[in-house]
């Protein structure tokens, strides 16, 4: 598919985050629904064309829990990446609007990232870098996918040269500069989980606003968030206390998690009808 500004038509905007902006989109010639990505990066053209090459690898990146990837292209100086639309959204916006996620669905999110993980890591030796609720979309159909993993290296480092390239959800040995590896996204998939269920960024417990800076200081210095003391299973406090373990060597892969949590194990054969759930929110 050759993908061309001319031939998309833009439907409305779906959000923007640090690095760009997201429309919903129609490909006119092929009559599909798409989501648009234009990212800004202050880089000179070769380097943007180099990331536009790196792009390319997302052509392969084909697993049910990964967000499909249409094609990515150079336009005027940004760079253009058009996906798969999901028409639920990030799943931020879904508890902003309906409050905290029911715990069912939870599990079927955290199976559903856990297995894109082990699908990026395995297939691609890809490691996702940017887990957090606004990177994990639903449809209507009920599926739950992820997007916004770090397949380009050049565009890893054009964004990490940049402020706007820290996050609420680094692990404190990445933000420390150490190196790090898969068991870094368990981290973040940790305060992801907390999140959903909780209905809120988790920590400062206090619920204070932090700056950027103060906020890294506590996750390196401070412990780890917890859970409300009795408000979730006890599986369910397990899974966050072990992605939340400061030492990565102590914290399990995402394969770990899924031969081993009880809370994923539990979740891998609930029966919940997550298209039911996903239609009574439209
Ligand atoms: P950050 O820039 O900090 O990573 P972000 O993930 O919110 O934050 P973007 O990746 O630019 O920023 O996405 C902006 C918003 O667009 C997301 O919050 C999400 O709600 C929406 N969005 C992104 N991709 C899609 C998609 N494929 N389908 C539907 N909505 C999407
Ligand atoms: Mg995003």
């Amino acid at each position: 598919l050759d993908l061309r500004t001319e031939d998309l038509r833009n439907i409305q905007e779906l959000g923007c985050g640090n690095g760009g902006v997201v429309n919903k989109v129609l490909h006119v010639p092929t009559n599909t629904i798409m989501a648009r990505k234009i990212i800004h990066i202050d880089a000179n053209p070769n380097v943007r064309k180099q990331i536009v090459r790196e792009l390319q690898i997302l052509h392969d990146c084909n697993s049910p829990h990964i967000v499909s990837f249409y094609g990515a292209f150079m336009t005027g100086g940004d760079i253009c990446m058009c996906m798969e639309y999901m028409d639920l959204g990030s799943f931020d916006r879904l508890y902003k609007k309906s409050g905290p996620i029911p715990m069912n669905i939870v599990g079927k999110t955290c199976c559903a990232v856990l297995d894109g993980l082990i699908y990026l890591y395995d297939e691609h030796r890809i490691i996702h870098r940017d887990v957090k609720p606004s990177n994990i979309l639903m449809n209507s159909s009920g599926l739950i996918k992820i997007c916004d993993f770090g397949v380009s290296g050049v565009l890893i480092n054009s964004m990490a040269s940049t402020f706007v390239g820290t996050s609420n959800y680094m692990s404190p040995e990445r933000i420390k500069g150490a190196t790090y590896s898969v068991k870094s996204d368990v981290w973040s998939l940790g305060l992801t989980l907390m999140e959903l269920a909780m209905g809120r960024f988790p920590f400062p417990e206090d619920g204070r606003p932090l700056s950027v800076f103060e906020l890294m200081q506590f996750i390196v210095n401070e412990p780890s968030p917890t859970l409300p003391a009795g408000q979730f299973p006890p599986e369910f406090e397990e899974i966050c206390h072990a992605c939340l373990l400061k030492d990565p060597a102590q914290r399990p892969t995402p394969k770990d998690l899924m031969l081993h949590s009880t809370f994923v194990q539990n979740a891998v054969t609930d029966k919940v009808d997550i298209e039911e759930w996903a239609k009574s929110l439209m």
